[in-house]
């Protein structure tokens, strides 16, 4: 994420805000001009023309329409379904969902990924179809042909750290939940339709021609062997199509993770000399995908980063922030991501 300056007074502001918090200037993102502006009222006049703020500013969506005809963002325009509103919870996890999204999209425009609106592409075209998992009522996450489908259910803190913990999993968030599926999405628009990287994309993660089916139904009736020394995590190792797309969210980890730490300046001189083969241990991360010749470069700023980050939270009482390991078959299976990100 970049850092933003309230335009009022200069004070730092977060991507999320509605308004700055020293000196009240009610705040907008302008995605055209990446950019927090100040608006006042419900209009903007922004270089391209006048814009408005989106309709779903009550359930925490801080964004500009594209022009002064629209009534929601391009972000809370891509869902295509959600329940109606009513109860309290389901506005709330509609407001954290949604927020995820907000942060994926921003992602996406940073690495310049192409997103093809469901509405100017009905078949393929990238949609969010949102939903709750109810008593009687279960949603699945996952994506089909542009479609992603999200339980926002998965919203309640409670719940998702509960299926966390039954799946066994190191890592589960909203934003993860997007990042994964997204990748499913870049899978069908950018691999698939290309004979030389679909080739590519077989040699590293394997032939996705394999029942999908009956992939999952093995995995999730256990008995899965040792794959930290080539997968990114467990679930990577049902299918090459689930290899992709946790290696594609873990690139986007990575990525948008050291933007943050870039744009605070965080950056480590060490602790010296003595720390293994890698000599001493620093970071200064200035990289962009795009500016990064190989994955490697970025991971060398970005490991001692994680540790870094690891021991901080482990001093709270709390959790790795970073909870994996990269081994270097995984390193491969990045550098394609890479590649196929910044157009190499
Ligand atoms: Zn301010
Ligand atoms: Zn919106
Ligand atoms: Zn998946």
């Amino acid at each position: 994420m970049r850092i933003f300056a309230c335009p009022g007074c200069s004070r730092v502001v977060y991507y999320d805000n509605l308004s700055c918090l020293a000196c009240g200037t009610e705040l907008a993102y302008d995605r055209e001009n990446v950019a927090l502006v100040a608006v006042v009222g419900e209009r903007y006049r922004a270089a391209g023309g006048v814009r408005r703020r989106c309709m779903n500013t009550i359930a925490g969506c801080n964004w500009l329409t594209a022009d002064d005809e629209a009534s929601e963002c391009f972000s809370c325009l891509l869902t295509r379904s959600r329940p109606v509103e009513g109860e309290q919870n389901i506005f709330d996890w509609l407001a954290e969902t949604s927020h995820a999204k907000r942060w994926l999209i921003f992602q996406l425009d940073e690495l310049g990924l192409p997103i093809v609106s469901h509405r100017d592409k009905p078949n393929g075209g990238l949609a969010f179809d949102l939903d709750a998992t109810t008593d009687d009522h279960r949603v699945m996450i996952g994506h089909m042909n542009g479609v992603i489908t999200i339980d926002l259910s998965e919203a309640q803190d409670s719940h998702r750290e509960a299926l966390r913990v039954l799946l066994g999993e190191a890592y589960r968030t909203m934003l993860g939940h997007f990042r994964h599926e997204i990748g499913h999405y870049y899978w069908m628009t950018l691999v698939a339709s290309d004979p030389a990287r679909l080739e590519a994309f077989r040699e590293r993660f394997g032939d996705e021609r394999q029942d999908y089916g009956q992939a999952l139904t093995a995995h999730y009736s256990g008995g899965v062997a040792a794959w930290q020394h080539d997968h990114i995590s467990q679930y990577a190792t049902t299918h090459p199509w689930e290899d992709f797309a946790e290696t594609f969210a873990h690139y986007l980890h990575i990525c948008g993770t050291l933007q943050s730490a870039g744009a605070f300046g965080l950056s480590m001189a060490g602790p010296g000399e003595e720390l293994g083969a890698r000599g001493s241990l620093t970071s200064h991360p200035t990289l962009t995908p795009q500016s990064a010749a190989s994955v490697r470069d970025i991971l060398a700023e970005w490991q001692p980063l994680a540790l870094a980050l690891n021991l901080v939270n482990r001093s709270l009482g709390k959790g790795d922030l970073y909870p994996f390991t990269i081994a270097d078959p995984v390193v491969e299976k990045l550098e394609y991501v890479h590649r196929l990100v910044s157009g190499r």
